[in-house]
């Protein structure tokens, strides 16, 4: 397993410049009542370079995985991949209250920040398909199918619909 300063390397944090693109560009500030620098990709890049640790606090939970800061970063950095791997790790160490997870089998899934915005932006309503990871959303989907009895409807099929085409 490599260390954090071999996951910098690997995503190019040790590559960064210092122009603060990916500040300007970086949605969170409008998003998030308490951004601060210190959350911002640049914010956590200085962070993990002065002090090589991942931090254990929330500040790498803000991100919204966009990439915009990719796109735009002039040295090539990877941020967003960073966090998403470094995430992972911080979850194995056993932190995982910034984290959300399938109600059903138990994987991460998203950021609590993230989680709450969409909650908010999108309505509570959506919960139902935010806290359930795509497998166990399937498997849901297959148990209230067979609930309903065999026989008690019939649908096309996409394949006999392709039928009716031809
Ligand atoms: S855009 Fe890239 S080089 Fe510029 S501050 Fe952000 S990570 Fe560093
Ligand atoms: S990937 Fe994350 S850090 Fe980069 S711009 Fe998007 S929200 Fe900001």
């Amino acid at each position: 397993m490599l260390n954090i300063e071999q996951l910098a390397d690997q995503y190019g944090l040790t590559l960064c410049v210092e122009c603060g693109k990916c500040v300007a560009i970086c949605p969170i500030g409008e998003v998030f009542n308490n951004f601060s620098y210190e959350v911002s990709p640049r914010g956590v890049i200085e962070r993990i370079l002065i002090d090589p640790e991942i931090p254990h606090d929330d500040s790498m939970w803000f991100c919204l995985t966009c990439d915009l800061c990719t796109d735009l970063c002039p040295a090539g950095v990877r941020f967003r991949d960073f966090v998403e791997v470094a995430r992972q790790w911080v979850i194995e160490t056993g932190v995982t209250q910034f984290g959300s997870f399938c109600e059903s089998c138990g994987v991460y899934l998203y950021p609590q920040y993230v989680l709450e915005y969409v909650k908010q932006t999108l309505g509570e309503n959506t919960e139902e398909i935010l806290n359930l990871c795509p497998r166990c959303r399937r498997y849901e989907i297959g148990g209230t199918i067979k609930t309903l009895l065999p026989g008690r409807f019939k649908l096309n099929s996409p394949r006999s619909r392709m039928g009716d085409n031809q």
